[in-house]
C-alpha cells in the first residue's frame, strides 16, 4: 500500500493501521522527513515492513520516481491512498489569487490524478498486465475527500471545497472507468479531525472551536478515518466502488 502524506495525521494512522493489517507500506511524505521516519520506524520496529518516500505528489516527475522505488523496493501495488492534501490561510474567494488557486488543484486534484494514474498503470488488468509477475491483478484506490466539498467552506477556503468536490467527481467517474478492470476507487470525506492541518491553515483551535457545530459535540481522530480507508481497501468492502463515506461525526 502506498499512502501518500503518510507521515502525519490521518495518513499517518491509515499506515500505521495498514502495517497492522498485513501491508508493507509506502510512507510518501513532501518535506517532513523525521516525521515519515518515524512512522516507518513504529511500523518496522513491530515487525512490518515500511518505507519513507519522499516526493511531491504536484510533481509528475517525482510522482513516477517514487512508484518506481515502490516496485523496486516493495513489489507490485495492491492499494494507493490518495491522502496528501493541504489547506490555506482563511479568506474570501475575491481575495484569492492564481498562485494560491493553483497550489490548492495542483496539490489535491492534480496529485491525486497522477498518482491513481501510475497506480492503475499497475493494477488494471487491461493496463497493468504487462509490468510483469504480480502486475495488472486489481487493487484499490482510496481518496480522501472532505466534508467540505458538500459545506463549501464559505468565508474560509471554498478554494479547498471545491478541489474536495473535484476529488468526489473523480471518485466517481474513476470507479466507473475502471470498474471492470479490478479496480475498485472510493472515498472517504472526513468532517473536522484532529491534526496539525488546521494550525497550517493559521487555526491550531479550529477543532476545539468547532465541537459545538458537530453533532457528536467532538472532533474526529485521525485514527477513526483510518478505519474507514482501511476498510474501503478490504476486501471486506469487495463490492462497494465509487463511494464516498462521511465520516464526520454527523456533520
Ligand atoms: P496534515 O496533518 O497536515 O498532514 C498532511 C500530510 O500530507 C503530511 O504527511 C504532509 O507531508 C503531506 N503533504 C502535504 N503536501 C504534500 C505534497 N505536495 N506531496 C506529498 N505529501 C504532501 O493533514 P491531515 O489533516 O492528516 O489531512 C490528510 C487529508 O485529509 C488531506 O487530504 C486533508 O485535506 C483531508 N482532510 C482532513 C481533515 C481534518 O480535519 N484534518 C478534514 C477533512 C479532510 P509533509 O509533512 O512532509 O509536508
Amino acid at each position: 500500500m502506498l499512502v501518500t502524506g503518510g507521515s502525519r495525521g490521518i495518513g499517518a494512522a491509515t499506515a500505521r493501521l495498514a502495517a497492522a493489517r498485513g501491508y508493507a507500506v509506502a510512507v510518501n511524505y513532501a518535506r517532513d522527513a523525521a516525521a515519515a521516519r518515524q512512522v516507518v520506524n513504529a511500523i518496522t520496529g513491530s515487525g512490518g515492513r515500511a518505507l519513507a518516500i519522499q516526493a511531491d505528489v504536484a510533481d509528475e516527475a517525482q510522482v513516477v520516481a517514487m512508484f518506481a522505488r515502490v516496485d523496486d523496493e516493495l513489489g507490485p501495488l495492491s492499494v494507493l491512498v490518495n491522502n496528501a492534501g493541504v489547506v490555506d490561510r482563511r479568506a474570501r474567494v475575491a481575495e484569492m489569487g492564481a498562485a494560491r488557486l493553483r497550489r490548492m488543484f495542483d496539490i489535491n486534484v492534480v496529485g491525486s490524478f497522477l498518482c491513481a494514474r501510475e497506480a492503475l498503470l499497475r493494477m488494471s488488468t487491461r493496463d497493468g498486465a504487462g509490468r510483469g509477475a504480480g502486475y495488472g491483478q486489481g487493487g484499490c484506490i482510496v481518496n480522501v475527500s472532505s466534508a467540505a466539498a458538500r459545506l463549501g467552506s464559505p468565508g474560509q477556503y471554498v478554494d479547498y471545497a471545491a478541489a474536495k468536490a473535484a476529488i468526489d467527481t473523480f471518485t466517481l467517474g474513476l470507479a466507473r472507468e475502471v470498474a471492470g478492470e479490478g479496480v475498485r476507487v472510493n472515498a472517504v470525506r472526513p468532517g473536522i479531525v484532529d491534526t496539525e492541518i488546521h494550525a497550517s491553515g493559521g487555526e491550531p483551535d479550529r477543532v476545539e472551536l468547532s465541537k459545538g457545530a458537530i453533532p457528536m459535540q467532538r472532533g474526529g481522530r485521525a485514527e477513526e478515518i483510518a478505519e474507514a480507508i482501511i476498510w474501503l481497501a478490504s476486501e471486506a468492502a469487495s463490492y462497494s466502488t465509487g463511494a464516498v463515506l462521511d465520516a464526520t461525526g454527523g456533520r
